[in-house]
């Protein structure tokens, strides 16, 4: 078991474009360290579906994704496809210590190529808040935050206020 320690929004290392997974040779170790860390986060939190390398120090392309809807590793991922259709939904990121939401506006669906844990190509389309998801996570990636995406920073909202008025429970 590895939990590691999530990095903070202001730490430089978020903003870093990662760099691919080694497809011949992938390090086993860091999709450890992501499974580890984002199962002992949903245990303490009782929130949160997905993480994404940067946000534990691996500057490489690996999110891992434990929501109802699906479990998994996606390694290398690019968007082949999305919808022109986008809706708005409040976001939050664990590298913001949860401790606030805001709206920001994604595609309806988004349809990704990817590498699974045994590095076997797949390729697979995301609705809904799985959509959301998958852009968040793959935003990270690249350096992106979900506060670069802010719709309307004046309905930032505490984790408390989010709670009360816009929960929606996933698990
Ligand atoms: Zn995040």
């Amino acid at each position: 078991m590895a939990v590691r320690e999530i990095l903070h929004f202001g730490n430089p290392a978020l903003r870093a474009t990662c760099s691919a997974i080694d497809e011949e040779r992938p390090d086993q170790g860091i999709m450890k360290d992501l499974q580890d860390t984002l199962t002992h986060l949903q245990r303490m939190e009782g929130l949160g579906r997905g993480l994404a390398a940067p946000q534990i120090g691996h500057q490489v392309r690996a999110v891992y994704i434990n929501a109802p809807a699906w479990e998994g590793f996606l390694l290398n991922p690019h968007v082949v496809n999305r919808s022109d259709e986008t809706f708005e939904i409040m976001d939050g990121c664990f590298s913001a210590a949860l401790s606030f939401f805001g709206p920001v506006k994604r595609h309806r669906w988004v349809e990704v190529c990817y590498r699974d844990a045994t590095m076997k190509p797949c390729q697979e389309a995301f609705r809904g808040d799985m959509s959301e998801l998958i852009q968040h996570e793959m935003d990270h990636l690249n350096g992106i935050l979900f506060i670069d995406r802010l719709t309307d920073p004046s309905r930032i909202m505490t984790r408390g206020e989010w709670e009360k008025r816009c929960r929606v429970d996933r698990r």
